[in-house]
């Protein structure tokens, strides 16, 4: 078994650091040290921990300025950082939390619980990670700024999964003084209700040992829908066996020793501001991996993308025996147009050509920019003459109505010249993409050659 990530442990006594090390070494974690404040940036950049337990009281500070330096550094903002108190006290623990920890553990230590929390927060560091290009702080969205430091929360929708309606109804009432989010709550008997309306951002589960006990957590965090959900599981009595389970079955954090409003809302908070944070990374990183298939200036799909659309359907066997098609179509005597009207009014236009394209070739096929003022058009189940047909309405759209440009009084007449090649697919293995290509652009050529604004065809050459 290899080893599950690097554990920092900050505590000023010796044997303290000496127990947890032993319990984490065993678990197959990577233990490192320290035993002050100071000099804690330098031991965070040289050894790039997952996960900070420190004592609450340290030698030159709290675990809460730890919190500080950590977040201080823009690669360590997402390594949760967990107080280790001297005993289960209250108090203390809710100071904690309102200190932006991520949790509190009490001396002495419960194997299985400290385990089982290290797991869970290992989880969604692991999770923010993923979401980072090669685990820097810059998300893959390019020019987006890094991670923030946890913000406060937006306005969230909270729901409460309790076992009878009149805990929930407690519960709400409870929470309504004390939460800006929406709240609503149901029963976990009936699970479709909460599931039928609106994505609730965070669910507070009652966890206890009779049915359904801890099931409804493994059920949201298996759903689709809530898969991201915070989870907050509140377990009734002192039960750290429970606790423990409810962590390894999903839950983000558990507040034992039943409903502490307090503690809930603390919990919450913390919670629902990471996943503010996490969510905030997977839409950057969404928009970053649709840009590189997007040409910026004309939206259409780029080069990268046209080439994999092409392997897709000249590799798949056609379904209804027709053939797919390309199209390599380019405008003309661009250089001119560019020339006249300069470089904008050339972007105008081939912003305007690429709608009509896009426009006429519709959802049957796909336009791409594949150069710059070059365009490639897949279909992908097509016969020769419907092709030729579509062909013949592209140039068409590009030539039947001249081009209006600003600054400019009369439309500017446009023609683009395209060239088709319409072999059968499964092509064959040893048969490249680019002869595909080449035969489409030796069409071209041609039609190029008879004057432009014509359509040419091709047999991809065997
Ligand atoms: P042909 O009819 O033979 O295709 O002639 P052409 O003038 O269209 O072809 P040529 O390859 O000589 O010129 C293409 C021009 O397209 C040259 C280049 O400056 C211009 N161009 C390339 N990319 C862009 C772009 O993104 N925006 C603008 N405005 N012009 C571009
Ligand atoms: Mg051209
Ligand atoms: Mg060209």
């Amino acid at each position: 078994m290899s080893v599950q990530g690097t554990i920092l442990v900050l505590d000023g006594t010796s044997t303290n650091r000496i127990m947890l090390k032993v319990q984490l070494t065993a678990a197959w974690y990577h233990v490192v040290q320290g035993d002050r404040l100071h000099g804690l940036p330098g031991l965070l950049r040289r050894t790039r921990p997952d996960l900070v337990l420190a004592a609450q009281t340290l030698p030159d500070g709290t675990a809460a300025d730890v919190k500080q330096v950590v977040m201080a550094d823009p690669d360590m903002v997402d390594v949760p950082v967990v107080a280790i108190a001297p005993q289960n006290d209250k108090t203390a623990r809710l100071n904690a939390l309102a200190e932006g920890l991520d949790d509190v553990l009490a001396h002495p230590f419960k194997d299985t619980l400290l385990l089982a929390r290290v797991r869970s927060l290992l989880r969604s560091r692991a999770e923010a990670q993923e979401l980072k290009l090669g685990g820097g702080s810059q998300p893959i969205g390019f020019a987006e700024p890094a991670a923030t430091p946890i913000s406060p929360p937006r306005s969230a929708r909270v729901a409460i999964l309790a076992q009878t309606a009149r805990t929930g109804a407690l519960w709400m009432k409870a929470l309504s003084g004390r939460l800006r989010h929406s709240l609503s709550a149901h029963t976990s008997s009936n699970l479709q209700a909460l599931l039928s309306g609106p994505v609730a951002d965070a669910i507070v589960v009652e966890v206890g040992k009779t049915a359904p006990g801890l099931s409804p957590l493994a059920d949201l965090k298996s759903r689709g829908a809530t898969r991201n959900t915070v989870l907050v599981a509140v377990v009734a009595e002192n039960d750290t066996a429970l606790a423990s389970e409810a962590l390894d079955r999903g839950a983000d954090a558990v507040c034992m020793g039943g409903f502490c409003v307090e503690e809930v809302v603390l919990r919450l908070e913390n919670q629902i501001a990471r996943k503010n944070r996490t969510d905030q990374m997977r839409a950057t990183l969404r928009r970053g991996i649709a840009e590189c298939w997007i040409d910026p200036l004309t939206g259409l799909h780029n080069r990268r993308y046209a080439m994999q659309a092409m392997d897709q359907m000249a590799r798949k066997p056609s379904r209804t025996g027709r053939g797919f098609v390309v199209m390599l179509a380019d405008l003309d005597h661009f250089k001119a147009i560019n020339d006249r009207f300069g470089h904008v009014g050339g972007d105008l236009v081939l912003t305007e050509a690429a709608k009509r394209m896009e426009h006429t070739v519709g959802s049957g096929g796909f336009v791409a920019r594949i150069g710059g003022e070059e365009f490639m058009i897949g279909l992908p189940d097509s016969s020769r003459a419907e092709a030729m047909e579509l062909a013949k309405t592209v140039r068409n759209c590009i030539s039947k109505t001249p081009f209006t440009l600003p600054d400019c009084e009369t439309p500017v007449p446009v023609t683009i010249s395209i060239g088709m090649t319409s072999p059968n697919p499964p092509l064959p293995q040893n048969e490249p993409l680019e002869r595909l290509i080449r035969s489409a652009d030796s069409a071209l050529y041609a039609a190029k050659k008879a004057g432009r604004n014509q359509v040419r065809v091709r047999q991809s050459a065997a």
